[in-house]
């Protein structure tokens, strides 16, 4: 039921549907006294006293795999939330609520007959004859050659000299696009090592997690092409989590390039119509692909004989979905490898604490990947101390030298500034206000190209005023920097370079993100500013250089994954120098230069980062070694939401034995879109009483007063 009911319902089906029901099939369904949607997930036999019959079916098949109800279930149990609502994220926009499935496109051929007879006049001779001569023509081809040739169709079909037969056509966009095969290099010793460990489990699939920990550059890419490879040759599909696909085209380009004829790939991603999503849902729980590249909701992605999880990149943070069903899609893809019995393959040159954590405690099994593929050397990682510059300029001396050095020798830099916009502020220069969202209390970042201020959080923008409204000053003053400014400022330094910029604002056209990409492959560009959009996954093999502006700024974001996430976001950055057959030089430039997360990336020592990472989260009983819940809490009025948060608090009273409450807070945010929002955090060394716990927060009878809403977040990411 696509309605928020914790619970399943029974129905009764009726004789006249036995004949056609089966498991994962979508069902019109009284409730109340309307008519709603339901996924028929169990059928049982007993008594039927009191069960409403089932109206109606709404699909000719399943929709859902029986293999993936299990998942559902556990997913709800485990995120608390409703079962109905898991399987609408799963499923294709719109097939959940309102029942009707996007249409299907048809596609109608006519073909010659044995028949002798004469056409009558010339435009029915000419169609005749073309089919005749072709065998067989599409509709869609005879519309494009005879504006309306439905009348002599009709004549044609009448007469009998042509048949017609309708298929369904599976829209696919990337149907069109060229590939030149690939066959891959020759295994560097370190990659055959790896798979040499994975192939008993490709073979004869059971359950385990692989933690693939791969420096940057040393091709685990690579490692999942061969080890696919393997699945399909086998007959069995495979499973590509990644990030944002809009931001990996050269991931996606090599699997085509490598199973180009061989082996179907079905690519989900955000740009698809919800025609396309439908599709493409079909064609895959048809078997017609047997690999599946998708960002995070392509977990539930319908794959049958499925005999690999892949999931890139593991250590993003976008793999948790924030709002609505808050999952974690590596934690449900372990799931439901678990569920499915076949081996999960995580990767990172970067991993998570938990993921890393998880192997040295003997629940997987660490693969790694010390060497760059092509034998290049990690880059040099200095750092600059920004303490030590006398004037607070944008680009060090050292840096703006680097820079220089590089153009002159015509390779790419590449620089992070982790903050898009000209400048994080416009104060009034006279009295020193500023301007804040409406909407989040946040401060409005200055878009200068734009003419605008915006926020960041909900897209707010208003044109900066004349004058300040406070008083009557014109001095306005952008304070602090992001990609816009620092890429002024570079123009300004460097009027000969050829310089682009990737951050949000410049990537949300359809297409751009991609010529960016492609026109630094291309050579096109000297240098690439951006936001950390820059640091993910590329392969610039023409970088040398790479800068970070402000390397300690994420940092002092007051959340204890901190620095776990500096050091991924430096790392991979990193990473993106000196791939290809020079080698690479990073400079970080930073007030903070004694901080331990520093001597990790200078040193490319992720053990050492994580045993110290790992103590200090041990000590304070943060994941991995504790397990928290946020309970969210927002309206539109502040003191409601208070007395809400409170109350809650006290109604969880007493507490089982080992959980921990961090609250009543305001959130990080604590306006965001308009509305005010608490948080009440549950901290357990243990999962069984948190659990206990929320077993009790759902049978609470309202938990919070009208007006104010309720969300339960499990290990939550953002706090
Ligand atoms: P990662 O995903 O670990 O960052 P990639 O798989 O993207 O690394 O590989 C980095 C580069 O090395 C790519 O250009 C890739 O084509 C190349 N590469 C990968 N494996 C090999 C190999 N065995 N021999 C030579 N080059 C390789
Ligand atoms: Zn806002």
């Amino acid at each position: 039921m696509a309605a928020p009911l914790t619970k399943t319902l029974s129905y009764l089906v009726p004789d006249a549907l036995a004949g056609e029901v089966r498991i994962g099939m979508r069902l019109s369904v009284p409730l109340g006294r309307r008519r709603a949607v339901g996924f028929l997930l169990e059928l049982t036999r007993g008594p039927a006293r009191g069960l409403k019959p089932v109206a109606a079916l709404l699909d000719p098949e399943p929709l859902i795999p029986e293999t993936l109800i299990p998942l559902f279930r556990r997913a709800a149990a485990y995120y608390q939330h409703p079962i109905g609502q898991v399987i609408a994220t799963a499923l294709p926009a719109g097939l959940a609520g309102r029942g009707e499935a996007p249409p299907v496109l048809r596609e109608t051929f006519y073909r010659p007959t044995a028949a002798e007879g004469r056409p009558r006049g010339e435009r029915q001779a000419r169609m005749l004859e073309l089919i005749r001569m072709r065998g067989e023509v599409s509709l869609s081809e005879l519309r494009q050659l005879f504006p309306s040739p439905y009348p002599q169709l009709k004549r044609l079909l009448e007469a009998e000299l042509v048949s017609c037969r309708t298929e369904e056509r599976l829209r696919d966009p990337f149907l069109s696009w060229p590939v030149a095969p690939d066959s891959g290099p020759l295994l560097t010793a370190e990659q055959d090592e790896a798979l040499k460990r994975l192939q008993p489990l490709l073979e004869a699939p059971r359950f385990e997690t692989f933690l693939l920990h791969g420096v940057t550059g040393s091709g685990k890419t690579e490692v999942y092409l061969r080890a696919i490879d393997r699945v399909v040759g086998l007959g069995r599909t495979a499973l590509v989590l990644v990030p944002e696909i809009a931001l990996t085209p050269q991931l996606v380009a090599r699997f085509r390039a490598r199973f180009a004829g061989r082996a179907e790939i079905s690519v989900l991603h955000s740009g698809l119509s919800d025609g396309e999503r439908y599709d493409a849902w079909r064609s895959i729980l048809r078997g017609r692909a047997e690999i599946v590249i998708g960002a995070r909701s392509a977990v539930f992605a319908p794959l049958q004989r499925l005999g690999l999880i892949v999931v890139d990149e593991e250590h993003e943070a976008s793999y948790k979905q924030s709002e609505g069903f808050r999952y974690h899609a590596r934690d449900l893809a372990l799931l439901r490898g678990q569920q499915q019995r076949i081996p999960v393959l995580l990767g990172s040159a970067t991993p998570s604490l938990p993921s890393y954590h998880r192997m040295v405690s003997g629940q997987g099994v660490l693969l790694t990947l010390r060497e760059r593929a092509g034998g290049q050397p990690l880059p040099t990682v200095e750092l600059v101390d920004m303490t030590e510059t006398l004037f607070r300029t944008l680009l060090s001396e050292p840096l703006v030298g680097a820079l220089r050095a590089n153009l002159e020798r015509g390779e790419q830099s590449l620089l992070l500034l982790n903050r898009r916009g000209f400048a994080p502020y416009l104060l009034c220069g006279s009295c020193g206000r500023g301007f804040r969202c409406p909407n989040c209390d946040i401060s409005l970042t200055w878009h200068r190209s734009e003419g605008s201020l915006r926020c960041h959080y909900c897209d707010f923008g208003q044109p900066p005023p004349d004058a300040c409204p406070a008083c009557g000053g014109i001095d306005l003053d952008p304070q602090g920097a992001g990609t816009e400014r620092l890429e002024a400022e570079l123009s300004e330094l460097f009027p000969a370079a050829r310089i682009a910029r990737m951050d949000r604002d410049t990537t949300s056209g359809k297409g751009a993100h991609r010529s960016l990409v492609e026109g630094m492959l291309a050579g096109r560009f000297d240098i690439l500013v951006g936001t950390q959009m820059v640091a993910k996954g590329h392969d610039f093999p023409g970088v040398t250089l790479v800068g970070v502006l402000n390397a300690d700024a994420p940092l002092n974001f007051p959340d204890f994954r901190a620095g776990e996430r500096t050091f991924a976001l430096l790392a991979q950055v990193a990473g993106r120098a000196g791939r290809g057959d020079r080698p690479g030089r990073v400079l970080l430039q930073t007030f903070s230069p004694d901080h331990y997360v520093f001597d990790a990336v200078v040193s490319h020592d992720y053990r050492r980062f994580c045993e110290a990472e790992l103590a200090a989260r041990r000590s304070l009983g943060y994941p991995p070694f504790g397990h928290l819940v946020n309970l969210v809490l927002a309206g539109n009025l502040q003191s409601r939401v208070e007395e809400a948060a409170a109350a809650l608090a006290a109604r969880l009273q007493p507490l089982p034995t080992g959980v921990e409450i961090l609250g009543p807070v305001p959130c990080l945010l604590p306006r965001l879109r308009g509305r005010f929002r608490m948080q009440i955090l549950l901290k357990a060394s243990r999962r069984p009483p948190l659990r206990q716990l929320l077993d009790r927060l759902a049978a609470l009878s309202r938990p919070v007063p009208a007006g104010v809403s309720l969300a339960v977040d499990v290990d939550p990411v953002d706090m």
